[in-house]
């Protein structure tokens, strides 16, 4: 009977250890659930309390670690993981400066971007103003020559009428006439030419404001890279009993740093195709329709 006893727990034992070499996700089961549990090869986590800065219920991050988890369930075909509230792993959504951070980066991001559709705009007017005010100063000039031509040929008149007829004369009437016309002409663009250096003053003014904008708009972004240096950091790790998350732009950039930390769970390194999940970084992988890439399954495969 003891014999049995002992060979029976060898054989538990043994079951235990096989299974912890097939199923690396095993070893951050508890003792007690594995023993709880000895057939159940699911990696059990459970959702620690979620900050309310993340602006994320708990219930939606459950509802997203399902769909992290299953990207690597649906690749393997193998039920990997379960939500257990009583769970050993642990996920923390830590709230902490660097999240801070990141929200007035993306703050500032949004400022200097609306900023600069705004110059773009006001670029775009300054070009058709410009092209208005140079097509309204070759027309000015245009009637500038024909109005001086027109007082040439009738001082010219004058002068050989004068000559032949006395000042009376009808020719005389005509030409005062037309001198009273040619005049009212001149006031005619002497009226248009201040209206000209009008617009073209106020066109000087908003090149400054301009130029002024822009000045600053660069100062701006000298000021926001020095504030927010270009770096990469991970927005998560995963640390045996814990996982935790520092940093998400969204729920889609979420989902892949759950699934990341998911996939070292597994018992998965990192890789080097900038577009896989095992990519140390979340930067170049596509968030919205989010596959794993060949690397991932290569690293699936070979666990
Ligand atoms: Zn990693």
């Amino acid at each position: 009977m003891r014999f049995i006893i002992i060979a029976l727990v060898l054989l538990f034992v043994g079951l235990l250890n096989y299974q912890l070499r097939t199923h690396d996700q095993l070893r951050y089961n508890s003792l007690s659930d594995r023993l709880l549990h000895p057939f159940d090869t699911r990696l059990r986590y459970q959702i620690a309390d979620v900050d309310p800065r993340f602006g994320i219920s708990q219930q939606e991050l459950i509802e997203l670690t399902q769909q992290a988890t299953d990207l690597w369930q649906n690749a393997s075909g193998q039920k990997l993981f379960v939500y257990d509230p009583d769970a050993q792993l642990k996920i923390h959504l830590v709230y902490d400066e660097r999240q801070d951070n990141f929200n007035a980066f993306k703050k500032m991001e949004t400022t200097l971007n609306t900023e600069q559709n705004k110059n773009q705009r006001v670029s775009e007017n300054l070009n058709t103003s410009q092209a208005y005010l140079e097509q309204l100063q070759t027309s000015i000039q245009q009637r500038r020559v024909l109005i001086d031509a027109e007082y040439q040929n009738l001082n010219q008149q004058r002068l050989s009428w004068s000559r032949l007829e006395d000042n009376q004369g009808e020719n005389r009437q005509r030409i005062e006439l037309q001198y009273q016309q040619l005049k009212e002409k001149s006031q005619q663009l002497k009226n248009d030419i201040d209206y000209f250096n009008q617009l073209n003053a106020q066109y000087n003014q908003q090149v400054d404001q301009y130029n002024h904008n822009i000045h600053r708009f660069n100062q701006n972004v000298t000021h926001a890279k020095q504030q927010f240096p270009a770096h990469e950091f991970h927005k998560g790790v995963f640390m045996g009993r814990e996982i935790q998350i520092y940093q998400f732009e969204n729920k889609d950039d979420l989902l892949l740093t759950l699934a990341h930390e998911f996939g070292h769970a597994l018992g998965l390194k990192h890789n080097q195709d900038p577009k896989a999940l095992m990519y140390p970084l979340m930067k170049d992988q596509n968030l919205q329709d989010f596959r794993l890439s060949p690397a991932d399954l290569a690293l699936l495969q070979a666990r």
